[in-house]
């Protein structure tokens, strides 16, 4: 039987489609295989949003070159820039952008010279996340255009997942034994839009997933001026729904926001902080912020220290702006140097440690429910996650010891005992055995 192997680069959205991908392969004729080395076909599915993603692509692609199968690559880079690799790329023996994916399948099986390759279907996957946990994609493209963002010219324009699907899949996935199911999309706010009448929206469809009977169900990137209270208070008094808002805000005074086609002003976002805190007290807060946009001025970078401060996320991250051809903002005058873009993003992480510390600090004593989802360094200890971190590594770790052995997916509560700048740490307090 062929060997498959399949890396996945870039984010969660990328390694749904990479799970889509590894079904396609009936388990009764092709053996999946984590090694590349000795596999007959490698897939890459490659990134292509920002330049370091593109770099770490390329290089990923040389190096299963190396390997002596077959060189498939997909993904992001390939449908951004489908020409120029094929016409540069003679390592690879397929490449085929997104928008053949409906063509994979028989792409696959003349390049292997085999049938019954299946084709590429949403509710079937390999999951490659630990077997209780699971990403849920709800929707795909985008339609803001972000001056920074190169996804809408990759993944087209936004479209709702159809609903029942949605449900099927999360059926699914209960009856497998998935515990917590992350919500995944461009913009996971809007889902619904494109439906008549705009219904189901976001709010429908947590409820329905809240019927099936999740342990934990969480959302991940939402767009900020789309947040209602409607969405909040859903969050806020649900138990399975976990209170963490992932709202990327990229900037923070109303000039960037404007240069960066952002739909909401400062006000506007400084607001939706204040209340989600007054909606849903507990919730965990996480953003991403983009360092040296063009025309950023000290001002503009003293201003999201600023923000920063007064909304002291639990959770941030800091990219230096990355110059991405065809959109509006590769094109702006007033690009600032690599070394500002660079500074700037060392001072918003430096913060950040602050800020993340002292939330952390005040964390001492609370108790926290999660699943448990590792081992630690040490003998005796685990991982554990709460409502407090996602599953994508981006939050940091809570540690705790245990003194009795315990099952990965096990739910445990645990009394967080120190803080570090972005680790918990704590110990076992019951199980659910
Ligand atoms: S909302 Fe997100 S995915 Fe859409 S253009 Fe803006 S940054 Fe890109």
């Amino acid at each position: 039987m062929k060997k498959i192997a399949l890396v996945s680069l870039g984010c969660a959205k990328n390694a749904v489609d990479s799970e889509m991908i590894l079904a396609m392969f009936p388990r009764d004729r092709f053996v999946l295989t984590t090694s590349p080395e000795g596999a007959d076909l490698i897939i890459v599915n490659t990134c292509g949003f920002i330049e370091s993603a593109k770099k770490e692509s390329i290089d990923v692609i040389m190096e299963m070159a190396k390997m002596g199968g077959k060189l498939v690559v997909v993904g992001c880079l390939a449908e951004r820039y489908y020409k120029e690799l094929r016409d540069s790329l003679p390592e690879a023996d397929l490449i085929v952008p997104i928008r053949d994916y409906k063509e994979l399948a028989s792409k696959l099986g003349s390049l292997l010279g085999e049938e019954g390759i299946l084709q590429m279907n949403p509710i079937r996957r390999v999951l490659s996340t630990a077997p209780f946990s699971s990403y849920l994609r709800i929707s795909d493209g985008c339609d803001n255009f972000c001056a920074f963002c190169a996804i809408p010219f990759i993944r087209g324009r936004f479209k709702s997942r159809p609903y029942e699907e949605i449900l099927e899949e999360a059926r699914i996935l209960k009856g497998q034994g998935v515990k917590e199911i992350s919500l995944i999309s461009q913009d996971t706010t809007v889902y619904g839009k494109d439906f008549e009448g705009g219904r189901p929206n976001i709010v429908d469809l947590l409820s329905a997933l809240e019927a099936i009977g999740f342990y934990s169900i969480r959302l991940l990137y939402l767009y900020p001026s789309e947040i209602e209270d409607e969405l909040i208070e859903k969050i806020a008094k649900s138990k399975q729904i976990a209170h963490y808002f992932d709202i990327p805000v990229q900037t923070a005074s109303d000039k960037m926001l404007t240069l960066m086609k952002r739909n909401a002003g400062k006000k506007e976002t400084m607001d939706l902080f204040k209340r989600i805190k007054r909606i849903c007290p507990d919730a965990v807060t996480r953003t991403t912020l983009i360092a040296g946009f063009p025309g950023e001025t000290k001002k503009d970078h003293a201003e999201a220290l600023a923000m920063m401060k007064e909304v002291a996320f639990d959770h941030l991250g800091c990219f230096p702006y990355s110059r991405e051809e065809g959109t509006a903002g590769a094109i702006l005058p007033h690009q600032c140097r690599e070394s500002t873009k660079r500074r700037r993003t060392d001072e918003i992480m430096k913060l950040q440690r602050s800020i993340s510390y002292e939330n952390n600090k005040k964390r001492v004593g609370e108790v926290m429910e999660g699943l448990v989802i590792g081992k630690g360094k040490k003998s005796g200890e685990y991982l554990l996650r709460s409502y407090w971190n996602a599953p994508d590594d981006i939050d940091g770790q809570i540690i705790f010891s245990s003194p009795k052995d315990l099952a990965m997916g096990e739910v445990v509560k645990v009394k967080i005992t120190s803080a570090f700048v972005y680790d918990l740490y704590g110990v076992l307090e019951m199980s659910e055995k």
